[in-house]
């Protein structure tokens, strides 16, 4: 499909409203969840060993990296490189250990809130506006039904894959295989450590870096059309694969570089370099080559390297 990288190409407004709506309780997401944190917590306790603890370390990286992402962000959420088919869904299928949901879901969510956060005013669980906990709560355990709601549209091609619909409808379950597999292979510590723990971590982690990087830290880039700002998350780079550049993200939806300045450690991007090498991925979007976003300001204080960026001027779009 071929779009402006800078839009939400998959959301149909129609006069759709982002800002009125009720957020509600969703009992099978929450009890899913509640139920992940205490077996992390209990069984993780009882059952820790140094091995199921480094096999969590990397468990948790892989799905990161490979899994979300690469696999659901950077490549099905908005097509910022191209892949073979096989290592998409490789990836996608990654992408649904982190525990958030299945592609379908995880491509919804996003665009929502992206579309939301475009709007001039939007809801407070879009914005993640409320206080820390009201917003954990909110984003873990419940979901928002919008009065009004836009349209909503999905590429033909991944909607009509029965790979991606298979896992879709199986999310909350594709769990199990692999906890039946580490049991064989290392009994109970990696059960906990290698399933429980990393759901734990990778759906709170995920919430928790959504949030600050909508309140404050730094910024470089301002998006006047935009409602809602994005912010980086400083000193983060290394466990969020390189997703806590928000403010970048924000700037340049479509780039598969997320990290664009000095000392934003990228690790999805370095995967995504050596990938390119081995001629696993191509086609790949950057700051560099994407049109320009509208009403994109630059307010930072360090100017991009004129190498690295095109847009070293003040102004763009309009
Ligand atoms: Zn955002
Ligand atoms: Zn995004």
């Amino acid at each position: 499909m071929s779009h402006n990288p800078n839009e939400v190409p998959r959301i149909i407004d129609n006069n759709a409203n982002a800002q009125y709506g009720s957020v509600k309780w969703n009992p099978l997401k929450s009890i899913w969840i509640t139920s992940i944190y205490l077996a992390a917590f209990i069984g993780g306790y009882y059952y820790f060993t140094w091995p199921a603890f480094a096999f969590y370390l990397i468990s948790t990286a892989a799905v990161l990296c490979f899994g979300h992402s690469l696999g659901m962000h950077r490549r099905l959420i908005h097509n910022s490189f191209e892949t073979p088919l096989w290592l998409e869904c490789i990836m996608v299928y990654m992408g649904v250990m982190v525990g958030l949901g299945g592609p379908f879901t995880m491509i919804r969510t996003h665009d929502m809130r992206d579309w939301a956060q475009r709007q001039k005013y939007c809801h407070d669980y879009f914005a993640h506006r409320q206080k820390f906990w009201k917003d954990y709560f909110w984003q873990i355990h419940c979901d928002i039904k919008l009065d009004n709601p836009p349209e909503f549209e999905f590429e033909a091609n991944v909607v009509n894959s029965r790979f991606y619909k298979f896992i879709e409808k199986t999310a909350m379950l594709q769990p199990l295989p692999w906890m039946l597999l580490f049991y064989v292979i290392g009994g109970w510590p990696l059960v906990f450590w290698g399933v429980y723990a990393r759901i734990a971590t990778t759906v709170t982690g995920h919430w928790l870096i959504g949030y600050f990087a909508h309140s404050d830290d730094a910024v470089d880039w301002h998006v006047t059309t935009a409602g809602v700002q994005g912010h980086n998350v400083k000193f983060t780079g290394l466990i969020t694969m390189g997703e806590c550049w928000h403010n970048n993200h924000h700037a340049f939806p479509g780039s598969a570089k997320i990290g664009i300045y000095e000392g934003q450690a990228d690790p999805g991007w370095w995967v995504l370099k050596a990938l390119e090498k081995a001629g696993l991925a191509w086609n790949i979007q950057t700051h560099e080559n994407l049109p320009k976003r509208q009403g994109l300001y630059y307010i930072g204080q360090k100017e991009l390297k004129a190498s690295s960026c095109i847009f070293s001027g003040k102004a763009l779009g309009n």
